[in-house]
């Protein structure tokens, strides 16, 4: 709906079409990405790495975070794969924060695919501390060790029992839901209560468009946004890769915002 949007707001006679592939489908249909009446492609999980492997060159953003959500198709055929949740995700963040993230303590709850670029955003936005816990510690801890050299904020590790995961939401500017808990899971990852009375909560989840802790902390009075306006960010920078064309933040929210809305009502 969004791309469609603005292909039409553009003048751009083209459509996005969704597939549900198999993992032994992908490689034919990237392949058949290199042909001329393509733009790109977007990516979902689980073949975000997947589709890395296939491109014939990764930026260095979507190689550092090691996920590649969207695909560009050069004007010579050549498929360059990008990562457009990071900037999607700084970009929604900084609208929720009223602020930049540069000089800020961030907790992020959650290692996977979305973890990963959120991490990488914040670190590049000039966050100061990144404090990432997840229910496999192992995997918080390798997050963490990738991204000890991006920018010059450090990252740590913690557990979501450990006493020490307490004490970072207690100082933390931004603290972040980037598991499927409140989507696929009910509850809330992040214990509000402990968070102080200037904090943002950002979930990355978008269905329910009130998520369970979006309302747990707009009922404490923090400022809290839910994934949504970080999925029209990058789709809208998506969008301008694809084609050229800016601007379509505007008509991209315009295209989705009823579907997300109706998803809260229905949840
Ligand atoms: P993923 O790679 O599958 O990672 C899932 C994460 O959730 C892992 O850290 C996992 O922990 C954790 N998790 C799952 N169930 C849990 C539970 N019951 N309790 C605690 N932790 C649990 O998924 P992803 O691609 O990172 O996506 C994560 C979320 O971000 C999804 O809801 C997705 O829709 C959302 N997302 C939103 C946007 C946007 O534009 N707003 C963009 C990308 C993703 P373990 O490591 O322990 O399994």
């Amino acid at each position: 709906m969004m791309h469609d949007a603005a292909f039409d707001a553009a003048g751009i006679d083209a459509r996005y079409v969704l597939r549900e592939l198999d993992s032994d489908e992908v490689e034919p249909a990237v392949a058949e990405a290199r042909g001329p009446e393509w733009l790109g492609l977007g990516v979902t999980a689980p073949y975000k790495r997947m589709v890395a492997e296939l491109c014939d060159e990764v930026e260095s953003d979507a190689a550092t975070i090691g996920a590649v959500n969207n695909v560009v198709r050069t004007t010579d055929g050549r498929l360059v794969g990008i990562n457009t949740d990071a900037p999607g995700f700084r970009a929604g963040v900084e609208l929720a924060m009223g602020r930049p993230l540069a000089g800020t303590l961030v907790v992020v709850v959650g290692a996977g695919g979305a973890a990963h670029a959120v991490v990488h955003a914040c670190l590049d936005g000039g966050a100061t501390q990144v404090t990432i816990a997840n229910r496999t510690p192992s995997s918080a801890a390798a997050l963490a060790q990738r991204f000890a050299v991006v920018g010059g904020g450090a990252t740590s590790a913690v557990a979501l029992e450990d006493a020490a995961f307490v004490e970072a939401l207690r100082a933390t500017d931004l603290a972040v839901n980037a598991t499927t808990v409140g989507m696929i899971d009910s509850g809330v990852t992040i214990p509000v209560p402990e968070l102080p009375d200037d904090a943002t909560v950002f979930d990355l989840v978008y269905v329910p468009a009130e998520t369970p802790l979006v309302r747990a902390a707009r009922d404490r009075g923090l400022r809290a946004a839910n994934g949504s306006e970080m999925l029209i960010a990058q789709a809208a920078i998506a969008f301008e890769r694809w084609t050229g064309v800016d601007g379509m933040h505007g008509v991209m929210r315009d295209a989705v915002g009823p579907l997300l809305a109706d998803a809260g009502a229905v949840a």
